[in-house]
């Protein structure tokens, strides 16, 4: 396993173990990509390979050892990943002290501490301030990870402390692999999924759901409807981001797919409209989407687009889904509907 259950991203590794081999590791890096393509598993495997205890080569985990297993398990004493509590819009300070003090113990295990930073984005101005000298200067023997979706959104006090790492979207082909490791083999089902992925894997697999099919019937019969109806096409997608259980992290990734759902459905229509063609998509669709197409007109198709696109980077700014989707909803009503009122 090791490394190779990692899927993309080998110029990141590349980069980082050839630094370990001249000696010359940073003690913080700043993790930088849109989310989805495993910027957080990447990092576990990159704490497993600092703190392995029998490491089969240059920072690579032997997945074996003690060190190795309880990382995997989330329990080994000198390896924290901290991120903000799920009520919370911001990483607080609090959690920020709490994780200072435990890198200021001594490492239980080895030489060695590691500390991913799940939510950098968030940080707060007090939090921010509270975690600059640790950033500066850790504790020795300590490396410090930011994940964040983006370094120009980090504050620029954090982000001149850290050496930043490019997470790019995932490649088809290494998608496949993550979908492979989930059991995903059956080749129309993969290729559905890697259209509509964008790049992350993450939404990939929240997209490989019956619900996903239900609500993309939903959607389409609303924006193919000369009369569509706002309230059933609420309640089915509410009810696909209510499934994905209390876990606020595991419902905003189904509000994501379910974006990128709309999203893959406006930018078909406008293909159609504009005349493109319209592989992969069953025939009934394709007729259902070219008449949304005809009555709704580019512009507004352009514009619904638009609103979906913002919507989706609000996803992961931690709005309250209930009310973005609601929101989302009567962009589409308003997309739809005038079109309509122009017909009577
Ligand atoms: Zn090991």
């Amino acid at each position: 396993m090791s490394w190779s259950s990692i899927h993309g991203h080998d110029a990141a590794r590349d980069q980082l173990r050839t630094a370990y081999r001249r000696g010359r590791m940073a003690h913080a890096y700043l993790f930088c990509g849109p989310s989805g393509v495993g910027k957080r598993r990447f990092a576990l495997e990159f704490a497993k390979a600092l703190l392995c205890e029998a490491p089969p080569e240059d920072l690579t985990a032997c997945d074996r050892c003690a060190a190795c297993v309880q990382i995997a398990a989330g329990t080994h004493p000198d390896c924290s990943f901290v991120r903000k509590p799920d009520d919370k819009q911001e990483l607080p300070v609090d959690t920020i002290r709490e994780l200072i003090g435990t890198l200021g113990l001594k490492p239980s295990r080895g030489s060695r501490k590691v500390a991913v930073i799940e939510d950098a984005d968030d940080f707060n101005a007090e939090s921010a301030n509270a975690f600059l000298k640790s950033l500066e200067e850790p504790p020795p023997g300590t490396t410090i990870i930011l994940l964040a979706t983006s370094a120009d959104a980090q504050l620029a006090t954090i982000r001149s402390r850290c050496q930043v790492i490019p997470f790019a979207p995932l490649s088809d082909s290494a998608i496949e692999k993550v979908l492979a490791d989930h059991g995903v083999r059956d080749r129309a089902t993969l290729d559905r999924l890697l259209k509509l992925a964008g790049g992350s894997a993450e939404r990939a697999l929240a997209l490989n759901d019956p619900a996903v099919l239900d609500l993309r019937s939903a959607m389409i019969a609303f924006l193919s409807s000369s009369r569509p109806q706002s309230a059933p096409l609420l309640e089915v997608w509410a009810k696909f981001i209510e499934d994905a259980g209390k876990e606020s992290a595991a419902q905003r990734r189904r509000a994501s797919a379910a974006l990128g759902l709309a999203v893959d459905l406006i930018a078909t229509a406008l293909r159609l409209a504009l005349g493109g063609d319209v592989a992969g998509l069953e025939p009934a669709d394709a007729d259902k989407l070219r008449r949304c197409a005809e009555r709704v007109g580019v512009d507004s198709l352009m514009e619904l687009l638009d609103r979906c696109l913002d919507a989706d980077h609000l996803v992961d700014r931690r709005v309250q889904l209930v009310l973005l989707t609601e929101l989302v909803v009567e962009k589409f009503g308003r997309a739809v509907a005038p079109a309509v009122t122009d017909r009577r």
